[in-house]
């Protein structure tokens, strides 16, 4: 990759500025680049997701992301910085759309890894709980709502549940995009990518979601990313 010319690394606009701050800090070194380790067995997420996909999505797909990351930054100014740094500049000048592939998609699977837990939480509690019945009316109100973004995506990309100005929101991105190049914090993700659940349920993308959202969301995890009190 070729370095870049000095006005781009301080081309940046207020509402990246704001990401970088709203982003959650998941990973944070610098080059070269180390995908955290999955926080559980390949096998902890069956029958919901089997080990065969997540040993694919996390040591091919995600891994992939890592050495293309690591590959594309290498004696380039985005070397020095973190990968929430890298998605965020790298959002702000089209000529680095090749970039922002692989390091949005590090962040997002980072974070993806993070939302689930075998055996999930089941239900939202404290302030999460409360800002769903505010903002969505009620936990399987916002649970179809998610469930409906997820299946509304069209090719290959992310549902989130976002805070944004003190609100909870959904919203979804395609491929790589990633609601820290809008100036949006993360709470939740759910990947519909097909490599997320194709090998388990082929076509039948709307049964995954379902049965992710029931079964495997850390909401205590998902609780821990708001920044409102
Ligand atoms: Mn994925």
């Amino acid at each position: 990759m070729i370095p870049l010319p000095r006005r781009n690394l301080i081309a940046m606009g207020t509402a990246a500025l704001a990401a970088v701050t709203a982003a959650p800090r998941l990973a944070t070194a610098a080059h070269p680049f180390t995908q955290p380790p999955l926080p559980f067995a390949e096998s902890a997420l069956a029958p919901v997701i089997s080990a065969q996909t997540v040993q694919f999505h996390y040591g091919k797909h995600h891994a992939a992301y890592y050495a293309n990351l690591n590959r594309m930054t290498e004696n380039t100014p985005y070397a020095a910085m973190s990968l929430e740094e890298i998605v965020v500049k790298s959002a702000a000048d089209p000529r680095d759309k090749g970039l922002f592939n692989q390091a949005g998609q590090c962040w997002n699977h980072d974070f993806y890894w993070k939302v689930l837990t075998p055996g999930g939480s089941r239900q939202p509690t404290g302030k999460l709980r409360t800002a769903i019945e505010r903002d969505f009316g009620g936990f399987d109100k916002f649970s179809q709502a998610f469930a409906a973004r997820a299946n509304a995506v069209f090719g290959s990309g992310w549902a989130w549940l976002v805070e944004d100005g003190g609100k909870l929101a959904l919203m979804e991105t395609s491929n790589a995009d990633t609601p820290l190049a809008h100036g949006k914090r993360p709470l939740a993700t759910i990947d519909v990518w097909e490599h997320a659940y194709y090998l388990d349920y082929q076509n039948r993308r709307a049964d995954h979601v379902d049965a992710l959202l029931k079964t495997l969301v850390n909401w205590d995890f998902v609780r821990d990313q708001m920044t409102t009190q």
